[in-house]
């Protein structure tokens, strides 16, 4: 069985803001406004490879959409293809299992980050006095925390200088800034996932896709993986696939790689 581990934005879908041609299918709306779309030919792939739970099953392909989108924002998106079983979100803090967040895991996500609560509560305090600050701070959960800077890199610098780097991550993403406990990363997710799913079945081959740096832990715990050129000089893991130019949108690449999996 191959388990897809994939990021969605940037990865399988894309805002408005990204030219991805003019072939493209709708699948997020958000208040009357339409935010992301997938390429027609990506939304063909994913029907042939896992457009039903049928279609996957007869290509052993396991796909579980795996985000930092929280769970609002992950309810958004309606790919074209019948809804997963499984999507972990909120960079795997929750487990959605048939759309609803399923207990156990979130509790055992608290737990796993509970030595880091001092660290983020001392993040939080800094960020609701940062005068660089555009929008609230906003608690995902008691999982991590999120919110906007003007100035991203003076923002980051000093939670850097103030919190212990061990515990806590903290990164940007555009004017996007986020403390993040070391442990909650979408590549133990994919361990606590794959965990539970070995127990169902014999083989299991990894497959992990992403764009970003959240992508990296997801990226580096695969068995095959694939990024974009822009985050190849972060990749420690060298045996990663980097999509080649021939291929103008990330995600055509990640399900041509994903076709070629299941021959
Ligand atoms: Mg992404």
């Amino acid at each position: 069985m191959i388990i897809f581990f994939s990021d969605l934005d940037k990865t399988l879908i894309y805002s408005y803001k990204h030219d991805i041609g003019n072939k493209k299918v709708l699948v997020e709306l958000y208040e009357g406004r339409e935010i992301s779309y997938v390429t027609e030919k990506s939304a063909n792939m994913m029907k042939k490879l896992f457009g039903t739970k049928k279609i996957a099953k007869e290509n052993d392909i396991f796909f579980v959409p795996t985000t930092t989108r929280t769970v609002q924002q992950y309810n958004r998106i309606k790919l074209p293809i019948e809804q997963q079983s499984y999507a972990l979100t909120c960079n795997g803090g929750v487990l959605l299992v048939d759309g609803k967040e399923d207990k156990k895991w979130y509790k055992e996500s608290l737990d796993m980050i509970q030595y880091a609560s001092d660290e983020m509560k001392k993040g939080i305090e800094y960020l609701e006095k940062d005068t660089n600050r555009t929008l609230e701070v906003r608690n995902i959960k008691d999982l991590f925390v999120f919110t906007k800077s003007s100035k991203p890199d003076t923002t980051i610098k000093e939670l850097k200088k103030i919190l212990d780097n061990e515990k806590v991550d903290v990164f940007s993403n555009g004017v996007k800034v986020y403390i993040v406990p070391s442990k909650l990363t979408k590549g133990n997710a994919v361990k606590r996932f794959t965990e539970k799913i070995k127990k169902q079945v014999t083989s299991v081959t990894i497959f992990s896709a992403g764009d970003s740096k959240f992508d990296i832990p997801m990226l580096e715990e695969a068995d095959v993986a694939v990024a974009p050129k822009e985050l190849e000089k972060e990749l420690c893991e060298k045996n990663i696939g980097i999509k080649p130019d021939k291929y103008k949108v990330f995600s055509e690449y990640v399900l041509d790689v994903l076709n070629e999996l299941t021959k």
